[in-house]
């Protein structure tokens, strides 16, 4: 081989060198995603697998500036100044021995560039199209969708309120089993075997002789057995009727049911607690009244009216005309009831009331129908 071709292979061996080293460094400033993507797409696998990726994959990097790089490249390796263009020149130079060989490693050269370049730029391309769809479907300068906040559901705030204004005087709340034994659901609330509110008609009954709570009654039970008297407790919960729904009634409805028993206790203090509660509930000018009334776990029974917030006791389509809106039973608590849970009737009185709290609330908001309370519909529950 003569001198100036060995020359001129050293300058095409130099110049497949430094591309390759460019292509490395290029290679390796690919966000890791690209890394895995041009391996599959590009015969640079050998390259891929021996470099570690040197950016991270949260730095998606700028596909547009690979494109320019790789524009620069093809300049730079395979314009019309390059090295490689000076070579090509001096083909005819060459010994007519070695001229033939020299072109061919030439064209070679030459071809690997632009087919390596061609690839990449093919690669880089459709990266730039991916991530123009990406700023276009992220756009973080838009401002944040807020989450829709809930509340609570308006039984719990007119059952807090109730709960507030009944500790305010000095009762505390408790709770009680939905699930009862029929001593807790009739028998110790003085309601004997054949009374007709332990009609199959009245509660659901499960098998072993267990019912589900037709009152909030149950509590006073509970409560008496578990704390002696003198206590004051108010108990908020579910109770369940075999009632078909309709717009006044549903199978399982919230009730509310207070509890006082202490020494002297009369009433008096009933009816002076009950007026007290409709005051600070519903305000100083609600007057309230009271009607006699049978229960068996009360004697003497009455029912408690208070004059119609909306009218002023003039009469309304809420009070049906007649001024007064019933707000529950109640009365001095039966010396059965007493005796069942072992309190002595001769040292010990109280007395007990209750309420439906769905019904408070279908008449302070003017609900047509109480089922929309269990519904769950947002769009009924977010005017609360
Ligand atoms: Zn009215």
């Amino acid at each position: 081989m003569s001198s100036e071709a060995v020359e001129y292979d050293a300058q095409v061996e130099a110049l497949n060198k430094a591309f390759e080293q460019w292509l490395e460094r290029f290679v390796a400033t690919l966000p890791e995603p690209a890394h895995k993507r041009l391996g599959s797409y590009y015969s640079l696998n050998a390259y891929i697998g021996l470099l570690p990726p040197r950016v991270p994959a949260t730095d998606v990097g700028d596909p547009e500036e690979w494109m320019r790089e790789i524009e620069d490249t093809r300049v730079r390796f395979t314009g019309r100044k390059s090295e490689l263009a000076n070579l090509k020149s001096q083909i005819g130079r060459i010994p007519q021995n070695d001229r033939a060989a020299f072109a061919q490693k030439v064209q070679a050269l030459e071809k690997r560039f632009l087919y390596d370049l061609n690839l990449l730029r093919g690669f880089c391309g459709k990266e730039v199209a991916a991530a123009r769809v990406e700023r276009e479907r992220v756009d973080v300068t838009l401002p944040g969708r807020r989450p829709r906040r809930g509340h609570l559901h308006p039984i719990t705030l007119l059952r807090q309120r109730i709960e507030d204004i009944f500790v305010a005087m000095g009762y505390s709340v408790e709770d009680g089993p939905e699930v009862e034994t029929d001593f807790y659901n009739f028998t110790a609330l003085n309601i004997p075997e054949l009374h007709p509110a332990r009609s199959p008609q009245d509660t659901f009954y499960t098998t072993d002789g267990l019912s589900l709570r037709s009152q909030t009654s149950t509590v006073q039970i509970h409560a008496m057995q578990r704390r002696r008297p003198p206590l004051r407790v108010i108990a908020p919960g579910r109770v369940f009727r075999r009632d078909t729904p309709d717009a006044t009634h549903n199978p399982m409805f919230y009730q509310v049911e207070g509890l006082l028993v202490d020494r002297g206790i009369t009433m008096e203090h009933l009816k002076g607690t009950l007026s007290e509660f409709v005051r600070r509930m519903l305000g100083p000018e609600v007057r309230t009244r009271f009607r006699p009334s049978y229960f068996p776990f009360t004697e003497p029974s009455m029912e408690t009216d208070y004059s119609c917030f909306k009218c002023r006791g003039v009469g309304c389509r809420m009070c049906k005309g007649s001024g007064w809106i019933e707000l529950g039973g109640s009365g001095m608590v039966h010396p059965n009831v007493l005796r069942a849970v072992q309190i002595d009737p001769e040292e010990f009185s109280g007395f007990a009331f209750g309420w439906g709290i769905d019904r408070m609330c279908g008449l302070m908001y003017e609900l047509d129908d109480i089922r929309l309370l269990f519904e769950n519909d947002v769009r009924f529950l977010e005017q609360f």
